[in-house]
């Protein structure tokens, strides 16, 4: 549960976190988070436009938990890109998890602007206020523009990763580049053809494991962090036994053969960065 991936600049970072994209707000985002730290969660990833970074201050300060053993990820939104609007994002989103500093601050699409959102984050970083910084939903054009433009490379990318969907090319990128993979939907965000995939249930029968358990398992040894969400206390828990069975090679294998190359959610480098979307999406986004 507690094992580790290092960044680039030796910050350890829990491979297993918990995401609380859409999480239902009030009674159950409440017992949601307490079973999270019940099962030994201590990584945790918002967002602004998730709209619940003051709820999880409120239930990670609740739980008595010292700050320097949680480990806490937001994300700069795409209408706060710019060097001074991402430092005021950064401060309001520190304010609304009651925290004075971040452990990972992402940038959540490659909209425009994002170079300066970049050097802002720099800046952070070297006054200690973000431990790891990094980027989300960057394909391999948008790192390789930061890198000849940053100071500092990003330490990780969160990007769409599961069975189906696996990332080799952007993977080997980012392993030569010491820029740690972390998956979002890494249960493919629950689809059901991918829970119930025959080789999966095959595997899963096997190991007297789930088909989720499998999924996330295989994610850990790939070397990839990943950020299941579930808001169903049982599956929370499931979630979080994976590291008392593991895979063989040949089921790596199997596995790795079901790649289709098919997203299941938004292209990176579509409507999220264009720059008319974007002026519409500043009217609704505060
Ligand atoms: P996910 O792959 O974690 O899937 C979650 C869904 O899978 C649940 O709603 C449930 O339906 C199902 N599920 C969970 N546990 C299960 C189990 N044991 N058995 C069967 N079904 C199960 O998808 P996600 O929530 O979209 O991604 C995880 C996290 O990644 C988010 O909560 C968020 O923090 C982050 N995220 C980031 C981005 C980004 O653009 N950076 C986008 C989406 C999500």
């Amino acid at each position: 549960m507690y094992r580790t991936v290092e960044a680039a600049n030796g910050v350890q970072i829990p491979q297993l976190g918990f995401g609380v994209y859409k999480i239902e707000k009030g009674a159950v985002f409440e017992k949601t988070i307490a079973a999270a730290i019940q099962s030994g969660y201590r990584h945790f990833d918002t967002a602004k436009i998730y709209g619940n970074e003051e709820a999880l201050g409120r239930e990670l300060q609740k739980s008595g938990l010292p700050r320097e053993e949680l480990f806490i990820t937001s994300k700069v939104w795409t209408t706060d890109l710019g060097y001074h609007a991402t430092k005021k994002a950064f401060e309001q989103t520190c304010r609304k998890l009651n925290v004075t500093y971040l452990d990972m601050y992402l940038i959540h699409f490659a909209g425009p602007h994002y170079e300066k959102a970049w050097a802002a984050m720099e800046d952070l970083y070297m006054e200690g206020r973000i431990k790891v910084i990094g980027v989300a939903n960057f394909e391999i054009e948008h790192l390789e523009h930061l890198k000849k433009q940053s100071r500092i490379s990003p330490m990780i990318n969160q990007i769409e990763t599961h069975p189906e969907f696996q990332q080799h090319n952007l993977h080997d990128y980012m392993v030569r580049d010491r820029i740690l993979h972390e998956a979002w939907g890494p249960l493919g965000q629950g689809n059901k053809a991918l829970l119930e995939h025959p080789v999966l249930v095959e595997i899963a029968r096997n190991h007297q494991k789930s088909v989720a358990q499998v999924i996330l398992r295989w994610h850990i040894n790939r070397g990839i962090i990943i950020i299941p969400k579930s808001s169903n206390l049982q599956r929370i828990k499931e979630n979080s036994e994976i590291f008392d069975f593991d895979l063989s090679e040949e089921e790596m294998d199997r596995i790795r053969q079901l790649d289709t190359g098919n997203r299941y959610s938004v292209n990176p480098t579509g409507y999220m960065i264009n720059p008319i979307y974007i002026q519409l999406m500043k009217l609704f986004v505060k």
